[in-house]
């Protein structure tokens, strides 16, 4: 499938690459800025800029600084952000931009009573994870859709891998998830990707991407590499893959599975 910008006719799409944490920082977050910057380049069908403090946030993130955008991606962003106006931040997505999200994206906003309004519109908030899982078994559940149409029947890897709050099968289309309990084989439903519509926006969001070696085939020396070069490939191709759908420039279905997943 050629998605319209890949004829090379349209402008590339303007994304802006969120990086801000008033909570746990991950190491991995300069290595998926390098990486987001890549696929821009190498897709030629975004450009990136980046916030990656709260003075950048209160500059690029108004109201009005947000109409020159065509979508934002949280990239391990953790806490209380201090956007300068949530709710019009929310607006705009669903006036029809796209939203990605990547692994801590949910650590974002997270733990509020009633769910904050952020969580109702990425699908879900971290509870908690155990040990980092070194045999994950993501089952892919849409393999027409761009996020996960280079992914095998079954994406394996290491990683993070995180437990739920306020997910609701009903209200996202699954894309991965896995039929037992991360670190255990306790059968269950564990979500791991999805996508939903936000009004007239997209939202795309993948809990995985806690390592540097899940984003990057060529890690920093002094990082440990335990995920084949191949996992961050397919990983690349995941994200991209929910990028492009997000920002409207591939189609991918984005309505609930009728049945809940084996
Ligand atoms: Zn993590």
């Amino acid at each position: 499938m050629v998605g319209v910008a890949e004829t090379g006719h349209a402008a590339p799409k303007k994304v802006l690459v969120v990086t801000v944490t008033k909570g746990f920082r991950h190491s991995s977050i300069p290595t998926a800025e390098k990486i987001l910057g890549q696929l821009a380049q190498q897709s030629g069908v975004f450009e990136v800029d980046y916030v990656r403090n709260d003075a950048e946030m209160a500059q690029k993130m108004t109201a009005e600084a947000l109409n020159k955008y065509d979508g934002v991606i949280f990239a391990n962003t953790t806490g209380d952000l201090p956007l300068p106006d949530k709710r019009a931040f929310l607006d705009w997505i669903s006036s029809g931009k796209g939203f990605i999200g990547m692994h801590s994206a949910t650590d974002t906003f997270r733990g509020h009573k009633p769910l904050d309004p952020y969580v109702e519109m990425i699908g879900g908030e971290f509870k908690s994870h155990d040990a980092v899982q070194p045999e994950v078994d993501c089952i892919n559940q849409d393999k027409s859709h761009p996020a996960c149409k280079d992914l095998p029947e079954i994406f394996h890897l290491k990683d993070e891998i995180y437990l739920l709050n306020g997910f609701d099968r009903s209200k996202v289309h699954g894309l991965l998830f896995l039929n037992k309990r991360p670190n255990s084989d306790t059968p269950g439903d564990y979500p791991i990707a999805w996508c939903k519509e936000y009004g007239k926006g997209r939202v795309f969001y993948t809990s995985l991407g806690h390592r540097e070696d899940v984003w990057d085939p060529n890690t920093p020396e002094d990082f440990k590499r335990e995920n084949s070069k191949d996992v961050s490939e397919l990983y690349q191709k995941h994200i991209l893959g929910g990028i492009k759908w997000a920002l409207g420039l591939e189609k991918g279905d984005a309505k609930p599975q009728a049945a809940a997943p084996r």
